[in-house]
């Protein structure tokens, strides 16, 4: 469900069919909740995007319409892919972006998760 004044969920949207396989992707991890693939044009050398399998927008249509399941499934999933990349100790950094004035992309609810060097500050510029 679109949260108001949002368009409705796009099914063709590019992550959409990456879940649907009808594009490829560079897994990383999977399981009910969350697929994580590489970026197809990384910005760190760890570059992973992690996205639940339901159609949501965005942050704000997931956190808003998830069951309380699939969110607590989707963030679970994000730490373990941190965790089982050994980025614990050198450190990450969790992105999302959400509407027109963070740059969003691809309508589809995703975290960046990037690490692999000092991040810098938060916003750039
Ligand atoms: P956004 O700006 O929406 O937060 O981020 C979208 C991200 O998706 C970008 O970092 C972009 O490089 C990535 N991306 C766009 N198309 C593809 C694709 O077809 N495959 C993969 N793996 N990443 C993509």
């Amino acid at each position: 469900m679109p949260v108001s004044g949002l368009p409705p969920y796009d099914e063709n949207n590019i992550f959409a069919r990456i879940l649907r396989g009808e594009i490829p992707c560079k897994k990383v991890y999977e399981d009910a909740f969350a697929l994580a693939f590489l970026d197809i044009a990384p910005q760190a050398p760890t570059h992973v995007l992690v996205i639940p399998k339901g159609p949501y927008c965005s942050f704000a249509d997931f956190s808003a319409f998830a069951s309380d399941a699939d969110i607590a499934g989707f963030m679970r999933a994000v730490g373990k892919i941190a965790k089982d990349l050994g980025l614990e100790a050198p450190g990450y950094r969790l992105l999302a972006n959400m509407g027109e004035h963070s740059g969003q992309e691809v309508p589809h609810f995703h975290v960046h998760l990037f690490a692999g060097r000092p991040l810098g500050r938060m916003i750039p510029g």
